[in-house]
C-alpha cells in the first residue's frame, strides 16, 4: 500500500485540492497501490491561473531571453540527472517497459535543450514599407497557457508543451492525465529547482471533465495546448471558440505503413513490428495499418506473425520486456470491442486477440499482441484509432491503390514507407495526406522536426521552431519617421 499524495503545485506551494478529495492510483501491471492525486475543481484551477498571471506580470515576465535559456538548460540537466527515478515511476504508473521510458525521458531532455537554444532566437521583422514610415514586428508571449496532456508518454509530452511555452516567455497551468500523473510532480519540482519563479509553472491534478474542462473554460487562459483523443480535442476546440483562445491540438491517428514491392522484406517486417507494438500500441503515431504489395504479402504476413510471437509481454521493470501492460484496466474492454468488430467483419485473427492470463498476467491488464488480416477497409479496426497492441495487415496491387487506402481514413498524423526506389518514395511523399512521412525508418519524432497532423489528427505542430511561434503573438509597430503625423485629409486648422 502507498499513501503518498502527489500534490498540486500552485505558486510554488504543495497543496491538496480545495475540496480535499483525492483519487487513488494503481500500478496497472501489478494492481499495487501507487498513491493518490488531488481531485481538483474550478476553484483550484482559478488559483493556478491567478498565480500564472501574476508570474507573467512579475519576475518571470521581466526575465531576459538569456535568463530563460539558462533555466531551460538547467532543467534539461536536472531531468537527465533524475532520469532513472522518472523512468521507474512512469513504468509503475502506466505499465510501459522502463527501458523504453528511459528513451522518452532522454527525449524530454533534448526538447528542453532545443527550446533553451530557441528562446534567444525569437525575433521580429523589419519589412520594407513606405519611406515615411518605420514598420516592424515584435514577438510577445501569448500569455497564460493551459497544457493538458495524456497518459501514453507522460513527461515527454509534457515537455513538448512546457519547454516551448517557457522559451516564449509564457507561464503555464499543467493538467496531466489522471491515469499517469506522477512524473509531472518531478518535472514541476525540477523547473523550480532550475530557477523558474513561483507561479511560472503550476500543476493541477484531476479529471479531464472537471479540472481539464475548467482550465479550458477559464477566461484568464490565453492558449490551450492539448494532446489526447480526437473527440476530446473537438470539445476543447469548440469551447476555446467562445473567447477565441489560441488552441493547439495533437490528436489521434490511424497511421499506415506501406511496404512496396521493392522493399527489403526483413527490414520492413522488423520495423513494422516495432511501430505498432512499441508502448503496447498506445502511441498516436502507431503504424496500426500495414499495407503490403501483393507480391510480398504472404511472406510478409508469415514473418510478421512469427516475429510478433517472439515479443516478450511482461514486467515493465524487467529489461528484457518488449511490451508491458495496458496503461489502465479501462483499456481492456476497448481492445475486446475492436477484436469483436474484426470478427464480425470477417477478419482473421492470426495471433493474440485476447487478454493474457496466468502468473503475473493475473495481477494486471496485459493484452496479447494481435495481428488481423482479411478485413474490408470500412471495418472499425481499419478506420478508428484503437490505441492498443492490435495491427491490421492488408494488401495492394499498385502504388495508386496503396495511396488510396493509406489516405482513406479521417486521420493524417504520419505514414511510413518501405521502398528502395527514390522516385517511388517521392510519389508517395507528395501523395500522402499526412503531417509526417518517414521513409525506411520507424522514427517519427526528433526535436527540431515539426510533429503534428493533417485532417482530424490535429491543429499545429510540436517540437520545432513552428511550435515556438504558436506560443507568441505578433505585434505590428508603425511609426512615422518625420516626427510629424501625415495629414491625409489635407485639412487646416486656424
Ligand atoms: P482523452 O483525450 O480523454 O484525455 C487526454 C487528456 O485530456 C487527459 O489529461 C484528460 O484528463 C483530459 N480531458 C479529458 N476530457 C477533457 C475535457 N472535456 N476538457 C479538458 N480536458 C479533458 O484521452 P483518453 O485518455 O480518454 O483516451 C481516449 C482515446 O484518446 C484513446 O483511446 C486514444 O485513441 C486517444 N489518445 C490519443 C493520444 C495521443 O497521443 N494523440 C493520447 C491519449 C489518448 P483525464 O485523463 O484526467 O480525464
Amino acid at each position: 500500500m502507498s499513501d503518498k499524495l502527489y500534490p498540486n503545485i500552485i505558486n510554488g506551494e504543495y497543496l491538496p485540492a480545495a475540496s480535499g478529495k483525492t483519487l487513488a492510483l494503481t500500478n496497472p501491471a501489478t494492481g499495487d497501490a501507487l498513491g493518490a492525486i488531488p481531485l481538483s475543481s474550478a476553484e483550484d484551477i482559478d488559483k493556478a491561473v491567478t498565480a500564472a498571471r501574476a508570474a507573467l506580470n512579475g519576475k518571470w515576465g521581466r526575465m531576459t531571453a538569456s535568463q530563460r535559456t539558462k533555466i531551460l538548460f538547467k532543467a534539461a540537466e536536472l531531468i537527465n540527472a533524475r532520469a532513472k527515478e522518472i523512468a521507474e515511476l512512469e513504468a509503475r504508473n502506466m505499465g510501459k517497459p522502463m527501458m523504453h521510458v528511459m528513451g522518452e525521458v532522454k527525449q524530454a531532455v533534448e526538447d528542453f535543450e532545443y527550446f533553451a537554444g530557441a528562446a534567444s532566437k525569437i525575433e521580429g521583422r523589419v519589412p520594407p514599407v513606405h519611406p515615411v514610415f518605420f514598420g516592424y514586428t515584435l514577438k510577445e508571449p501569448v500569455g497564460v497557457v493551459g497544457a493538458i496532456t495524456p497518459w501514453n508518454y507522460p513527461i515527454m509530452l509534457e515537455s513538448w508543451k512546457v519547454a516551448p511555452a517557457l522559451a516564449a516567455g509564457c507561464s503555464l497551468v499543467l493538467k496531466p492525465s489522471e491515469i499517469a500523473p506522477c512524473s509531472a510532480n518531478i518535472l514541476v519540482e525540477i523547473l523550480h529547482d532550475a530557477g523558474c519563479p513561483e507561479g511560472t509553472v503550476n500543476l493541477v491534478h484531476g479529471l479531464g471533465e472537471s479540472a481539464g474542462a475548467a482550465l479550458v473554460k477559464h477566461r484568464g487562459v490565453n492558449k490551450i495546448s492539448f494532446t489526447g483523443g480526437t473527440d476530446t480535442g473537438r470539445v476543447i476546440m469548440k469551447e476555446c471558440a467562445n473567447d477565441m483562445k489560441r488552441v493547439m491540438l495533437e490528436l489521434g491517428g490511424k497511421s499506415p505503413a506501406i511496404v512496396c514491392e521493392d522493399a527489403n522484406l526483413n527490414d520492413a517486417v522488423l520495423s513494422s513490428v516495432f511501430t505498432i507494438f512499441y508502448g503496447a500500441g498506445q502511441s498516436c503515431d502507431a503504424r496500426s495499418r500495414v499495407y503490403v504489395h501483393e507480391k510480398l504479402y504472404d511472406a510478409f504476413v508469415e514473418k510478421f506473425v512469427a516475429a510478433t510471437k517472439t515479443l516478450v509481454v511482461g514486467d515493465p521493470l524487467d529489461k528484457n520486456t518488449h511490451i508491458g501492460s495496458l496503461a489502465h484496466a479501462s483499456r481492456l474492454p476497448v481492445m475486446l470491442k475492436f477484436v469483436e468488430a474484426a470478427k464480425q467483419g470477417g477478419g482473421k485473427i492470426l495471433c493474440g486477440g485476447e487478454q493474457l492470463k496466468g502468473g503475473l498476467y493475473d495481477k494486471g491488464t496485459f493484452f496479447a499482441p494481435t495481428v488481423i488480416v482479411d478485413l474490408p477497409e470500412d471495418n472499425l479496426c481499419v478506420q478508428e484509432e484503437i490505441f492498443g497492441p492490435i495491427v491490421v495487415i492488408g494488401k495492394f496491387a499498385n502504388d495508386d491503390e496503396a495511396l488510396a487506402k493509406a489516405n482513406g481514413v479521417k486521420y493524417g498524423l504520419c505514414a511510413t514507407l518501405y521502398t528502395e526506389s527514390m522516385p517511388r518514395a517521392q510519389k508517395f511523399i507528395r501523395g500522402l495526406h499526412s503531417g509526417i512521412v518517414t521513409v525506411n525508418t520507424p522514427a517519427t519524432a526528433l526535436p527540431g522536426l515539426p510533429f503534428g497532423g493533417y485532417k482530424q489528427s490535429g491543429v499545429g505542430r510540436e517540437m520545432a521552431m513552428e511550435t515556438l511561434d504558436t506560443y507568441l503573438e505578433t505585434k505590428t509597430v508603425l511609426s512615422g519617421v518625420t516626427g510629424k503625423p501625415i495629414n491625409p485629409f489635407g485639412l487646416t486648422l486656424s
